[in-house]
């Protein structure tokens, strides 16, 4: 069994964690969810630097102890384990995890033919834990920070980088080490070509306020906050030769390294160099994300002011499928992608409510409304007019996974989503309303309805599968709608997943306003149960009735003859399916359906948040 580690960076926790953590922590997680349902033994790791500098100056600034200050914010990047609905199997604290000091100072014994003691002189930001040579500086300022770096000259301990050139060189052309995409690995090796300098692995413990791990046999100087981090990637298995260390970084596996293009050099460069120095394997792949902006504003990393786009609170907001949903379908393998909450909302609704969720409902409900909710054998061959849904469904398994190869997640939601639009597009074409008409009175007449329904239904299966590495949650919610149940019936139709825009609380109010969640006819009187199970039915019924009305305005369109026997799909379609459902919704009501619907997740802290505090 092929046995892949995937490790996102580990952040500073000088601040709350913002939507760009987000992204690498999704990413990650649908890498690993991916190949873990392919059958390959999967370990994600990820975990926080706690040993940074900035974060000693966070906490003064915030006039609040180190160690209060950094259990603080790791507990919040902890939090988004289950926020976001990650996968993680291992989450590292710098400075809290009884392997990671031992580790540290193992892998820097096992470098020392390459360490030595030298006095330094350089220009420090202490924003980028890093000395800048004065021809990267803009105006004498770090590019990144804008801020004045510091003048500093000090005994270091340095690191021979220089020796590693070759041996680099040769393992990213050779693809040993896999750098992605392309520009960035070009962007290693020219600055390799350009000549590598020793570097600094240490600073002087007074300058780190005694914070970070002393460096072995000479205490008056810690190890550098970068050394330091890389080593996550390897201290947490434990030493070479315990178990975890041999199955995840001594096998024949994947290696694979989630980053931002901001630490590029320091994981395709330094830790590289520092494992060959020490012996040990390199990662066999690094794939480099670029960064969001929130409101078209840079994420500030000092994290003033307090974190923009905080995903724990969006997830909160707008649901964990909507908040992933956004990070894979819009943000480009390649250049910077712009987060606002009109933009998550709007590929949610679109895609998730009005794509997606159309047409499981729509598909379960016909199922409810034609067979009873009993679902029709499965078609030999594909529905005429089906070929290209069957297309869909059997090339996305390869698509997906050829995408994520690549670290292409937008491809490898668009494979997905080609599943969505051929259905939409089948039910269009084939029509099962009229099918039903033309089937009454024809016992013997019943094949062609049922090789459609259950093509449909085959589709819906197939997405709950193939999108159950991209929003699991939701994935699950369509897998529910499709498995039949005891009685041998589908569950009654319900949404799995919510407009989000349908009310004003989707974007930004103060206050609840769940009456306007719905704008459809009113049909509660229909309903005999409660007001939650008429709020969960109506979206339903709102769908139909909209769908039912998009498909006679289309009828209308294609031949103009919708009305010729007085029956049109929007009359007989809703007040069938509620009466087919009403049954089902009292039970369910009475027994797991708010378990399954995030209502209250949904409909209520809307009304709360307030997503753009200014
Ligand atoms: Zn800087």
């Amino acid at each position: 069994m092929t046995a892949t580690y995937i490790t996102t960076t580990i952040p500073y926790v000088n601040a709350r964690p913002h939507i760009g953590h987000a992204l690498e922590l999704v990413q990650a997680d649908v890498l690993a969810r991916y190949r873990r349902g392919g059958g390959e033994a999967v370990r994600l790791q990820s975990g926080t630097d706690d040993n940074s500098l900035k974060n000693v100056l966070a906490a003064e600034a915030a006039g609040t102890g180190v160690r209060e200050f950094v259990d603080r914010n790791a507990d919040a990047f902890a939090a988004l384990g289950g926020a976001l609905s990650l996968t993680v199997d291992d989450f590292i604290r710098t400075s809290r995890d009884p392997r990671h000091r031992p580790g540290v100072e193992r892998f820097w014994r096992a470098c020392a033919a390459d360490l030595y003691r030298t006095r330094y002189e350089g220009l420090y930001c202490t924003g980028c834990e890093q000395f800048y040579p004065p021809a990267e500086l803009r105006d004498g300022r770090c590019p990144d920070h804008e801020t004045v770096p510091q003048q500093v000259s000090e005994e270091n301990w340095f690191f021979r980088l220089s020796r590693y050139a070759e041996p680099l060189r040769a393992a990213i052309t050779s693809g040993r080490l896999r750098i992605e995409p392309a520009g960035r690995r070009n962007e290693v090796l020219a600055f390799i070509d350009a000549g590598l300098e020793d570097f600094s692995v240490s600073r002087p413990a007074g300058r780190a306020g005694g914070w970070g791990i002393p460096v072995p046999g000479d205490p008056g100087q810690v190890i550098y906050v970068w050394f330091d981090a890389l080593c996550n990637y390897v201290t947490a298995l434990g030493p070479p030769g315990a178990e975890a260390y041999r199955r995840w970084w001594a096998g024949p596996g994947n290696r694979v390294h989630l980053l931002g293009k901001g630490v590029l050099r320091f994981h395709a460069v330094y830790w590289p160099a520092m494992l060959l120095s020490s012996g040990e394997p390199l990662p066999t792949a690094v794939f480099v994300h670029d960064y969001l902006t929130a409101d078209g504003r840079k994420i500030s990393k000092s994290g003033a002011g307090g974190a923009p786009a905080e995903p724990a609170a969006l997830a909160a907001a707008y649901g964990t499928d909507a908040v992933r949903w956004w990070l894979l379908r819009e943000v480009p393998r390649v250049g910077d992608a712009d987060f606002t909450v009109g933009r998550l909302v709007a590929r949610a609704d679109d895609e998730l409510a009005n794509g997606l969720g159309n047409l499981v409902n729509r598909v379960v409900a016909m199922i409810h409304r034609y067979r009873g909710g009993r679902v029709p054998a499965a078609p030999q061959a594909a529905a005429p007019d089906g070929q290209r849904l069957a297309a869909a469904c059997r090339e996305a398994d390869a698509a997906v996974g050829a995408a994520l190869d690549d670290f292409d997640f937008r491809r490898a939601t668009a494979a997905v989503w080609r599943i969505v639009d051929e259905a939409n597009a089948f039910v269009s074409q084939a029509r099962p309303w009229e099918l039903a008409r033309a089937e009454r009175g024809r016992p013997d007449g019943r094949a062609h309805l049922d090789a459609v329904l259950g093509q449909l239904l085959g589709a819906c299966s197939v997405l709950g599968r193939e999108l159950a590495p991209f929003v699991p949650d939701l994935a699950g919610r369509v897998r529910a709608q499709c498995a039949p149940g005891g009685d041998g019936r589908l569950p009654a139709a319900r949404p799995v997943f919510r407009r989000l825009s349908a009310s004003p609380a989707g974007l930004r109010v103060e206050e609840p306003e769940q009456e306007q969640q719905h704008q459809g006819t009113d049909d509660r009187s229909d309903d005999p149960d409660g007001v939650e199970a008429v709020d969960a039915q109506r979206v339903v019924l709102d769908q139909v009735l909209q769908e039912a009305a998009h498909e006679r305005a289309h009828d209308a369109e294609d031949d103009g003859t919708e009305e010729a026997d007085g029956v049109t799909a929007g009359d007989e379609q809703p007040r069938d399916g509620a009466g087919d459902e009403t049954d089902d919704d009292k039970h369910d009501d009475e027994s797991d359906h708010a378990g399954k619907l995030p209502r209250t997740r949904v409909l209520c802290p809307l009304g709360r948040i307030v997503m753009n505090p200014s």
